[in-house]
C-alpha cells in the first residue's frame, strides 16, 4: 500500500473507532460505511475531510450529512439484502449508495436536476447499478414502485408525511426527521402498523428542509 493509502485506511478506522463509541453497533453499516469513498461525494475542496465526522457541502447549498447520522439513520432501518427502500433527497448520493450495499434495491427522489445528475454518476463509476432514481418532489413519493419495506428521508418535513406513510408496506420502517428547521428537529422511527403507525424519537438533528416541487437547474 502507498503512504497515502495507508493514512486513508487509519482515517477509516478511526472515524469507525468514532461511531462505534457512539452507539453504532451494526457491523453490515460500519462496513457499508468503510467500503463506500465518501471522499466522491463531498465537493472537492473538502475531500481530505471526507472520513471526519462531520456534514460536508456538496453543491446548490445542500450538504451530505454527518457519517454518524447516515449510520444511525441506516442502522434504526433495520435492512436486509430483501428490502426495497425509497429515499427522499439523493443530494450527493452517499446515503444511497450506503443503502445500496445493505439492501435489495432502492428508489431515490431528489427535486434539483443537477445534484442527481451528478449522483448518477457518481453511481455509475462505482457500479451500484441496483439503485434507481427520479427527478421529482420525494413529497409525492413514487407511487408506481410502492410499496416500499423501508422509507428514508433525508431532508426535513414539517410533520411525519401521510403520502409516505400510505407508500411504506405494514410493518415497514421510516426514518423522517421532523420540525422546523430554525428550531429543534427531531429524528423519528416510524413503523406502519395495521391499524396506523407507531412512533420513536432518535435524537434532535439538523437537516435542510424539505421544498415541494422540482429544480431544473
Ligand atoms: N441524502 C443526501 C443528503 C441529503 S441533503 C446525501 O447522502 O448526500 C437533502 C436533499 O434533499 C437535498 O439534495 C435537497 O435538494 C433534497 N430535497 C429537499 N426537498 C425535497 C423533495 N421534496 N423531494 C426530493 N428531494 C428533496
Amino acid at each position: 500500500m502507498s503512504t497515502s493509502a495507508i493514512a486513508r485506511t487509519a482515517e477509516i478506522e478511526a472515524l469507525l473507532g468514532v461511531l462505534r463509541q457512539d452507539g453504532i453497533h451494526d457491523e453490515a453499516v460500519l462496513r457499508a460505511l468503510a467500503d463506500i469513498p465518501r471522499e466522491l461525494f463531498v465537493a472537492p475542496p473538502f475531500a481530505s475531510r471526507a472520513w471526519e465526522n462531520v456534514a460536508l457541502p456538496i453543491s446548490k447549498g445542500q450538504t451530505i450529512s454527518q457519517p454518524y447520522i447516515v449510520a444511525l439513520m441506516t442502522q434504526a432501518l433495520q435492512l436486509n439484502d430483501r428490502m426495497k427502500v425509497l429515499e427522499v433527497g439523493t443530494g450527493s448520493g452517499y446515503q444511497a449508495a450506503i443503502l445500496a450495499r445493505l439492501a435489495r434495491r432502492v428508489y431515490t427522489l431528489e427535486r434539483h436536476k443537477p445534484l442527481l445528475r451528478e449522483a448518477e454518476e457518481r453511481f455509475r463509476t462505482l457500479g451500484l447499478h441496483t439503485i434507481s432514481t427520479l427527478h421529482a418532489d420525494g413529497g409525492l413519493g413514487w407511487k408506481a414502485q410502492a410499496p416500499f419495506d423501508r422509507i428514508i428521508v433525508t431532508a426535513s418535513a414539517q410533520d411525519v408525511p401521510p403520502v409516505l406513510v400510505d407508500q411504506l408496506a405494514i410493518g415497514g420502517i421510516m426514518v423522517v426527521p421532523v420540525g422546523e428547521v430554525s428550531h429543534t428537529q427531531i429524528l423519528l422511527r416510524v413503523m406502519r402498523t395495521p391499524t396506523g403507525i407507531d412512533v420513536t424519537e432518535l435524537m434532535p438533528v439538523r437537516f435542510v428542509p424539505m421544498l415541494a416541487g422540482t429544480e431544473e437547474f
